[in-house]
């Protein structure tokens, strides 16, 4: 890697794709966590060691460019499925390629999910519910108690900021949950995302409420 330039590449040279900018490290180490297979801590900041290959190792190349705190992971590619996921992510100011700002911005709030069966029986939203705010508190975050409607969860991971869930039944065991629109929505998104793919969930659809168009569909919430 030329730790001289401004843009780093990858260790084998690749240069298309994802890169990190060298000089604007913050050291949030956040990459290394949600992808070790392609971050690495260098000397001044963290880089790449290849690039993603499969569409799992995109994912969390796309989540790493949305939770890096100096937004230095940029994408120099143009592959037109990566560029309108950023477009669409309101992320097109990290890819070089202009087409990433034609897409406007589209949110992903809501998810469909399939739940693997559990002895005890069919689950109903509000089961669902409780046990996602059971392993939120867990995990040390504030979890509101349940108020009137059971089937939604109030959660903050900054002070009394709290966001919310709605879950609901579509029925056979798969579940539908709605995020709150608005400031930190992506943030708990993918709060339900990690939990879902923790329990086994699968047929994980996420989309803008309303929009059943399948090409709109993302298995990840940008
Ligand atoms: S993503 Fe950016 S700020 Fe975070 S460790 Fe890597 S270079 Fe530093």
């Amino acid at each position: 890697m030329d730790k001289s330039s401004k843009h780093s590449v990858t260790r084998d040279g690749e240069s298309q794709g994802f890169y990190i900018e060298t000089d604007c490290c913050l050291t949030c180490g956040q990459p290394i966590e949600i992808a070790p297979e392609l971050f690495d801590w260098g000397e001044h900041a963290c880089f790449l060691k290849r690039q993603p290959k499969t569409n799992a190792e995109i994912d969390r190349a796309i989540r790493a460019m949305w939770v890096s705190e100096a937004d230095c992971i940029h994408y120099a590619g143009n592959d037109a499925r990566i560029l309108k996921r950023l477009g669409q992510a309101g992320m097109s100011y990290v890819a070089d390629d202009p087409r990433a700002a034609s897409f406007p911005y589209h949110a992903r709030d809501c998810v469909t999910f399939t739940l693997p069966i559990v002895l005890i029986g069919p689950r109903t939203a509000e089961e669902i519910a409780e046990e996602f705010r059971v392993h939120e508190r867990q995990r040390g975050r504030t979890v509101a108690l349940p108020m009137l409607d059971h089937r939604t969860v109030f959660l903050s991971w900054y002070e009394h900021n709290f966001h919310s869930v709605s879950f609901q039944s579509e029925g056979d065991q798969t579940f539908s949950a709605t995020v709150n629109l608005g400031f930190g929505m992506i943030g708990l998104a993918w709060v339900v995302d990690d939990w879902l793919k923790s329990k086994g969930a699968t047929e994980i659809h996420w989309q803008a409420s309303g929009n059943t168009d399948p090409d709109e569909t993302l298995g990840t919430p940008i």
